[in-house]
This record gives structure tokens, sequence and C-alpha cells, in this order.
């Protein structure tokens, strides 16, 4: 065989490395021509469409295809590293990811947002608008599933392995609509258009069993041993569809896994021979309504079968892909609790807990003491709430019909965790009673968040005072018992999204003045203190706010039909409506104030646009009311032009992650105005901090440390503290006595009793009124003289233009702690016990012309 034969029939491996890289150059380049080229591409050879003819819609997706592409080409390489090393892994397990819009966070974390632009730009398309054509992954209600989402980005950018394991709801939280003055909502079809970031894996599937009862039967291996079975009233099936979360400036990107729900068979054909179709169609109907909807109750137990369907079928679908995973390189499961941490987050997916224990027992026929073993070491479980209503319990009725094995397994877990307390506290019956995983009053019930404590290593609450409540209130047995458990992660928000996305602005001048780095090294914000001082430094930072203000009069102009000034003070409330986060406090304080300027037409104050945005669950009728309160006032506000220059009200609709991206860069004032000791830490306030924003607050949840770390002259405190709560609270609250004796609290309700914004009608705040008056479960009229008098000072200091600057400086240079990079460290280093793993880039090469798994027949 002569030489040139030789190369004709076998080319070398770099040949065939050459071949895959010039190929590749499309998929992968990361300079402007090679995303340009990409572009193209994608919107032929993938939306069919010629340029001329495409839509925004159409370049949107060849972007975003385009994109995907290089995220694809890192996550292979992540995939393959993390098989060969077998590090051990973080599950983050949560019924909520909020995640919001993927693109401009993808080409931010690529390091490509720029080229990007130049690329588009040389198609005569803006970035911007491309940006604005993705719709909002709404699947998540609040705090808890933006919590998730900001954690996935810190995991990946820390390059810790480690997969989000959710539900892929077809409907995420509703679209929130005004009309007329009040909530409606819509529909949420995120997915009708299809998601470029979405990949199907559908023989990644799981039959996740429901209802039915048990029985024992013989092991089949021969043993006369018996066994449960659980022979299910139905089976549903479960498919895996990932989303790639890469880091910021590394080659890892992590997994989203998100299951979707189907009947396992699309027809039953024993009815559809039978001549009846709808019955056959109706069970895979009845099998998908699973992951058809998120429910959209934030800090309110939602309490029903198919939100413990959901729980349990996303919990099940992802212990079986971990049991995957493990077995694919280990031939049991003894070692489990070694390669896997599971975070749950909150208790909706605690039942992982009694699953992991099924499995183990049931289905890999492990002896109780040993699976338990492994299940302790393997969950940690983090609290979210300290309300009462919101602490998930199931009706012991509804549990055993949904998941009667569980049910035994929860029995057995609880005898045992019983007799541990009992040998501990001998005769503390009532101590008994208040830890066991059964809730023996009325009704009868089964506590998710016992069984999360008992089945954890860790627990920890959000903030440094939640988790002080969780030892000395809500889980005080639990922690005398356990109190090595017990720990505090305060939450962080990712600096990405947050504010390099958000806020390209401000990040251009942090950048300029100390340098690169910043992004994943937040402490070294601290370097822009100096420059608090700086008057060029300062002017630069109101120029930059001021643009940003405008950009956000952009968008109110757009959704709200109104137009505002810039020059105001933009005073904003930005979270889910709840009683006890207040937003009828802030409105108060807006009527306080017009009141005020009407009676004294030459106050000077500060010109203030107060900004509101939240939804309220569909249900809630008071957090209904309050969004119809905010409208009623803005509308009479709006109309009166003797507050034209001085007073304007604005509801900002649908609050979401895109729409807070050009609010919290915009906004002066951070409302953060819970009753103490309500909020767990909340993160909106973090996020506006980052962004300049001053704080007005009380000292609940994580306020408490942003004050800390921004120093009291750097903050607007007000209100009573956790213990004056808890004192007023023993002795008796009595609204009505602060009404009686505060006669501008006084006017202030009755303007509004009146019926003054509401043409005459005195009937449609009442309920609002009387409950303030008789009840007001979280003291607003207590804490509503401190509020004003701290607004008053709010006010003073927004009129000395240099002083406000100043303390702005010095809230973003000490937002660094507030990163989630710092609390996913925490994590990692005091809980997880996890280690980085480092990816290296390269491409695909000769070793990959052999399919060995395909070949094998493997699947
Ligand atoms: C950060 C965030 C929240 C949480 O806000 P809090 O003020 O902490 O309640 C809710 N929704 C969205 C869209 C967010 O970005």
């Amino acid at each position: 065989m002569n030489v040139e034969m030789e190369k004709e029939n076998a080319p070398p491996v770099e040949a065939v490395g050459d071949l895959l890289v010039g190929r590749e150059e499309r998929r992968t380049g990361l300079s402007v021509d090679a995303l340009r080229r990409a572009i193209l591409d994608k919107l032929v050879y993938v939306q069919a469409r010629f340029p001329q003819v495409a839509t925004r819609r159409d370049c949107f997706m060849a972007l975003a295809q385009a994109v995907r592409d290089r995220l694809l080409q890192r996550w292979v390489q992540t995939a393959r590293t993390y098989r060969d090393r077998g590090s051990r892994t973080v599950c983050y397990m949560s019924a909520e990811f909020l995640i919001g819009p993927q693109l401009g966070n993808n080409l931010i974390n690529l390091g490509i947002f720029d080229k990007a632009r130049q690329a588009t730009q040389e198609f005569g398309l803006d970035l911007e608008m491309l940006l604005d054509q993705e719709e909002e992954p709404g699947l998540g209600n609040g705090g808890l599933g933006r919590l998730a989402a900001c954690y996935l980005d810190s995991l990946a950018t820390l390059e810790i392995p480690a997969i989000g394991y959710g539900i892929l709801y077809e409907f995420g939280i509703f679209t929130q609509a005004i009309r007329d003055g009040q909530q409606v909502e819509l529909t949420d079809k995120w997915l009708r258009a299809g998601s470029p970031w979405l990949i199907h894996r559908p023989s990644i599937a799981f039959d996740i069993k429901l209802g039915g009862h048990t029985e024992f039967q013989f092991e089949a291996n021969g043993e006369r041993r018996l066994r449960v079975q659980w022979i299910p009233a139905k089976v549903v099936r479960g498919t895996a569809w990932d989303m790639p979360v890469l880091g910021y400036g590394v080659n890892t990107p992590n997994r989203l896994r998100l299951w979707s729900a189907e009947a396992p068979e699309s027809f039953d054909f024993a009815a559809f021979n039978a001549g009846n179709y709808y019955q056959a169609v109706d069970a895979q109907i009845r099998s998908e309504t699973i992951t058809k909807v998120l429910y959209p109750n934030d800090e309110t137990e939602a309490g029903q079968e198919l939100r413990l369907e959901q729980q349990y079928f996303f919990v099940a679908c992802s212990l079986k892909d971990m049991i995957r995973l493990q077995l694919q390189r280990e031939k049991n499961l003894d070692h489990f609790d070694e390669k896997f941490v599971i975070q749950l987050n909150d208790t909706h997916p605690s039942i992982a807990v009694a699953e992991l224990m099924r499995l183990l027992v049931d289905e890999y026929m492990m002896e109780w003491d040993p699976a338990w073993a492994i299940t302790r070491k393997t969950f940690a479980y983090t609290n979210h709430t300290l309300l009462p209503e919101a602490l998930e319990k199931w009706r012991l009725a509804l549990f055993k019909r949904v998941l009667p094995r569980h049910f035994e397994i929860i029995c057995e877990i609880n005898l045992r965790f019983l007799d541990e307390v009992r040998i501990r506290y001998p005769g503390d019956d009532a101590r008994l009673r208040r830890m066991s995983l059964i809730d023996e009053d009325g009704a009868h019930y089964v506590r998710m968040a016992n069984l999360a404590v008992v089945g954890s290593f860790a627990v920890n609450g959000v903030a440094r005072l939640h988790s002080e409540l969780l030892k000395s209130d809500v889980l005080k047995d639990f922690y005398e018992m356990w109190p090595e458990k017990f720990n505090n992660k305060t939450n962080g928000v990712t600096p990405r999204r947050f504010v390099v996305l958000a806020n390209p602005t401000m990040s251009g001048l942090i950048e300029e003045t100390i340098g690169p780095g910043w992004v994943t090294d937040m402490k070294r914000l601290r370097e822009l203190e100096p420059y608090a001082d700086d008057p060029a430094f300062r002017e630069s930072w109101r120029r930059i706010k001021t643009g940003n203000k405008s950009r956000l009069v952009g968008e109110i102009k757009r959704f709200v039909h109104v137009d505002v000034d810039p020059a105001s003070m933009f005073d904003v409330q930005v979270k889910r409506l709840h009683e006890y986060k207040r937003q009828h406090l802030n409105i108060l304080h807006v009527v306080s104030l017009y009141k005020r300027l009407k009676d004294n037409p030459d106050l000077v104050i500060a010109p203030r646009t107060v900004i509101f945005g939240g939804k309220a669950a569909p249900g809630y009728f008071m957090a209904k009311l309050i969004i119809r309160l905010i409208n009623a006032v803005a509308d009479v506000i709006g109309r009166d032009p003797a507050m034209h220059g001085k007073l304007q009200v604005v509801f900002f609709p649908n609050y979401n992650v895109k729409h807070a991206q050009s609010i919290f860069p915009a906004a002066d004032l951070s409302e953060q105005i819970s009753l103490a000791g309500k909020e767990a830490s909340g993160t909106g306030n973090m996020k506006f901090q980052m962004n300049g924003a001053l704080t007005i607050g009380t000292l609940d949840g994580a306020n408490v440390e942003i004050r800390e770390e921004v120093g009291d002259d750097n903050f607007f405190l007000f209100g009573m503290s956790t213990p004056e709560v808890m004192e007023l609270r023993r002795t008796g609250y009595r609204p009505r006595t602060y009404y009686d004796a505060n006669p501008h609290l006084r006017e202030v309700i009755d303007l509004i009793a009146s019926g003054f914004f509401t043409k005459g009608d005195r009937e449609i705040f009442r309920p609002l009124i009387d409950h303030l008056l008789n009840h007001d479960e979280y003291m607003v009229l207590a804490d509503f003289q401190s509020y004003i008098d701290c607004q008053a000072r709010v006010s003073e200091a927004y009129l000395d233009v240099d002083r406000w600057t100043r303390m702005s400086i010095l809230n973003v240079a000490r937002s660094g702690f507030f990163s989630s990079d710092r609390a996913i460290r925490e994590y990692c280093d005091e809980i997880w016990n996890v280690k980085p793993v480092r990816i290296e880039l390269s491409h695909l090469s000769g070793e990959d012309m052999q399919f060995t798994r395909a070949i094998a027949g493997a699947d």
C-alpha cells in the first residue's frame, strides 16, 4: 500500500480533529464574525427563514440558538469531566426556579455581550430589541424561586458540580393585568412559541406511582422475607427537560433539570379498541395536568391534592435520576450520600425524605437502619418562612390517598423518632406532641417541616435574625434536641443579572474606577468608598442614575401610559403583595403626604414618584384590595394638577424578573417595611442596595445585616423591633387606640373611608379599613407615625444632593456581602462539603468518532 492510499483511507487523528474544528467554528467561535455567520446559519437552517422576511422573533431565536451552541460545547465537556471525576454533586431541589430571560445573562456569562451587539448591528438589528423578545419563564412565585435561580448562577460560577431539580410548568405564574384599577390574571403561555434553551430528553423518563394501596409480598429473590408492595391507582411518566446554566467567565454550564408529566402510553389502547376514544385521551390529559400550572400562592400553603402530586412527582423523578447516575458508576447505593447532597428549598420537596427511604428499603432491598443513615446524611433543609400559615401540612386523609406507602414510612420514621425524644425528655408529653411528624389536633395532618428537620443533617434559615427566630421559636424543640444541625445562611443575589446585565452604565463606571474582577469578588466594591467624596465621581454617579431613571420612565410610559418626572425621587416597593410586607403602610404614607400638600401648598418636600409592583395570589382578597387602593390613589393624585411636580403614584403591572431588571437600577429609595419578625430575609432589598438605592426599612430579615454593612447613617430605620412586636402582642394590640390618639392618622384613614378615592363609594375599601382598625395583624397602625417621621428624614436627605449621592455610593460599596457567591461558598464549606471542578475547554476530537454506548446498544 503506498503512502497516498493510506492518507485517503485512514486520516490521522489530528486531521479528524481539524475537520471537526473547522466545522465547529460556526458553532463555537466567539468572534463577531463567527457570531454573524452563526446567526445567519440558524436563521436559514433552523428557522427556515431568509433575512428579508424574518420576524423579530425569528431573529431572537436565531441569536439564542447561536448562543446555545456555545453553551452546549461547554456543557458536553462539563458532563464528560463530571463523569470522569465522579465528584460529589449538589442537587438543589426546588418546586420553583424563577430564572428570568436567559439570552442577556448567557451573553454576559460567555463574555460576548458587546460582540453580540456588534454582530446584530451589522444586520441592522438592535440587541435590546432582540433581548426584549424573550418570554419570561415564570417558573416561580417570588423570592424563593428567584433565590434558587441566583444560586444556580453562583454554583456554576464557582465551578461546583450541581444539578437543579424542578418542575417544567406549562403555565408559570400568571400574567398580571390591571383593568379598572384591579388585578386581572391571565394564563402565562410562556412555551407557546417554544424555548430555545430547553433540551428534551425523552429517553430520561421515569414512571411514577400515585394513589392505590400497599400489600405484603414475599421477596422475589426467593428469600422468605416479607416486603411491602405499593399497588398504585395510576402511573404518570416524567420526562426530563434540561436547561444549561452557564457560570460567569468559566466553562461550567450546570444542568437545570425540569420534569414534565405525561401518560405512560399516549393512548389507553384497551379503551381505544373498545371504541372509547375520549376516555383514552382523557387519561392522558389528566396525567399531564400534574405539571400544567404553578400554584400562584406565595407564603401560603396550597393544601390541595394536585399540589401534593406535583411535589411528589418531581421529587420521585429526581431521586430516580440520581440513583440512575449513581448506578452508572457503582454497583449499589451504599455510598449514595458521598456522591450526592440534596438541598431542600423549603418543605415543598421534603417528601423526598420518605421517598428515598422507600426506594432504598422497598426497591433496593436495604435494611431500615442503613437506609435511614444514608438518608440522614443526604438531606439538608432550608426554611423560608416564619408565617405559621405558610408551614406546609397535609390532611392525613388526603396524604394517605395520594401516597399510601409514604404514610406508612412516615409513621415508622415517627415511631423511631419519638422514641428518641421520649428517652431524652421522659414524661414530656407536650413536647412529644409538638415534635411529632403527625399533628393530632383537629383533622390530623402530616407536618412537612418536622419531616424535613428529622430527615436532614443540616437546617438553615436565610438571614441571621430569621435563623435565630427558628431556634428560639418556630423550631425551638428541634434546636434543643439537635443544636448542631442548626445554622444560618444569609441569602444573596447574583451580581451578574442584577448589576452587570441590569445596570451596564454603573458597572462600566465601577470597572473604570476599580478595574476588573469585582463581579466575582464583590468585597472589592469597598474600593469605591474613597470616591464617595469625589465631586467628579459623584457627578458621574448621578448622571448614571438619571439615565437609568429615564429608561424606566420609558417603560412606565409603555406599560402604564403615564408620564413621570425623572427628576423626582423614585420611591419603589416591588415584591409580592402581602399584608405582612405592608404595601398598605406605604400607601398610607402617600395619602398622608397628599393631605399635607393639599393643606399646605408651600410645604417643601422632595418631589416623589412612588412606584409599586407585585402580584397578589388570585384568591387573596385583602392583597387584591390593596392593589385596588394603590390604583385608586394613583388615579386621584394623577388627575390633581396641584400634585404636578410634587407627588405621583404608579402601579407597574406584572412585576417579574424582566421588569425587575429595569426597575432596580432606577430606584432612589427601597421600601423594605415588613413587620419585624415576619420577612425571613428578603432579596429585593439586596438588589436595590447593589444598584445604589437607599433603604427605608424595619429591623426585619436581611435588613438588619444590610444596615450593619452600610452603617446606621446610610440607612433609614423605623418601626418596632421584633421583641417590641412580641411584647405588644403579649400585652394585647388594639389598633384603634392608635387611630384615636393620632389626629393625622385619623385624617388619613378617614379620607380613604369617606370614599374620596372611589367617587364617593364608601363600601369598596371598608373591609380594609375595618380590618386595620379592628385586627391589623401586621401592626400597620402601630408603626405608622414612626414611618411618616422617617419618610420626612428621607425627603430632607434627598434634597441634599451631595449627601444623597454619597450615601448611594457607600451603599453600593458595602453591598459585596450580599452576592450569592458568598452565600454559596458558605453552603459549600459549611453544609455540602463540595469542591470546585475546573472545566477545560477542548474541541471534539478523534476520540469522539466512537459512539461506544450506542454501538453496544445501551440506553
Ligand atoms: C427578588 C425578587 C423577588 C423577591 O423580592 P422581595 O422584596 O425579597 O420579596 C420577587 N420577585 C422578583 C421578580 C424578584 O426579582
